[in-house]
């Protein structure tokens, strides 16, 4: 339903602006105008377009005080809003649609021992996924900047779930190259909803974890390294995920 017309007439500018006063850490990227990126480069992957930073050092040029961010916003109207998660004290879950993000999320859910509490969540881009049209999905929980937490969970055969801390994401009104603007879910805004503090279950299932013994200090490893979801059972402790192989 929605299109890019959600972010015309200054929408993109006032949004940054306020979730800068929300303590939330900004960060221009190039966005799209007439479906093409704002940086005249061709996209080999659609996916990439307008979801680029601006600023070469965006992860220490990323600000929350809202006279930069207006400035920025005045130089390029058109800008696609990125926010810098572990600088603004959230991480933030990624479902993609595309890779089976969906499926794995549930599972996912199952593993960390029940579902995550209601929190601020968007909708991102919407794709054709076997004649249906589904919306990715943003799921948002306050953090520990210093936390160390894996990127995703594509070692435990998870794929299509993305784990944004030492990264950005857009948000409303931003661009998406489907043709829909990120969109908060009705009643999940981040000025509806209080962000939940991420749950130590999930913290847990995320943290990297050092292997000490087999390999040298520094090569991190997580409590999913190397498990494939597919051809071992599990069963669930309340804070640790234990496997096992099926002996069946
Ligand atoms: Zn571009």
């Amino acid at each position: 339903m929605s299109d890019w017309e959600e972010a015309e007439g200054g929408r993109l500018a006032e949004g940054a602006v306020w979730y800068a006063t929300q303590g939330w850490k900004i960060l221009p990227c190039y966005g799209i105008v007439g479906g093409k990126c704002t940086c005249n480069e061709p996209h080999s992957e659609p996916k990439d377009m307008g979801k680029h930073p601006k600023l070469p050092k965006w992860n220490t040029d990323a600000s929350s005080d809202p006279d930069q961010v207006r400035i920025w916003w005045e130089e390029d109207p058109n800008a696609n809003i990125g926010v810098y998660c572990k600088g603004s004290g959230f991480l933030v879950i990624d479902v993609d649609p595309r890779s089976g993000g969906p499926a794995a999320f549930e599972k996912f859910e199952e593993l960390i021992d029940g579902a995550l509490p209601p929190t601020v969540e968007a909708i991102t881009g919407s794709y054709n996924i076997n004649g249906n049209l589904v919306r990715g999905r943003h799921l948002y929980y306050k953090c520990d900047p210093d936390e160390q937490l894996l990127g995703n969970l594509n070692k435990a055969g998870l794929k299509g779930i993305d784990i944004k801390h030492n990264g950005y994401v857009l948000v409303n009104p931003s661009r998406h190259f489907s043709g829909e603007c990120y969109q908060w879910v009705p009643g999940k805004a981040p000025y509806e909803i209080e962000m939940a503090e991420a749950p130590e279950e999930l913290l847990n299932a995320l943290r990297k974890r050092s292997r000490k013994s087999a390999v040298g200090e520094g090569d991190w490893t997580s409590i999913f390294d190397g498990v494939e979801f597919s051809d071992l059972g599990f069963i669930n402790h309340p804070l640790i995920v234990v496997f096992f192989a099926d002996a069946s």
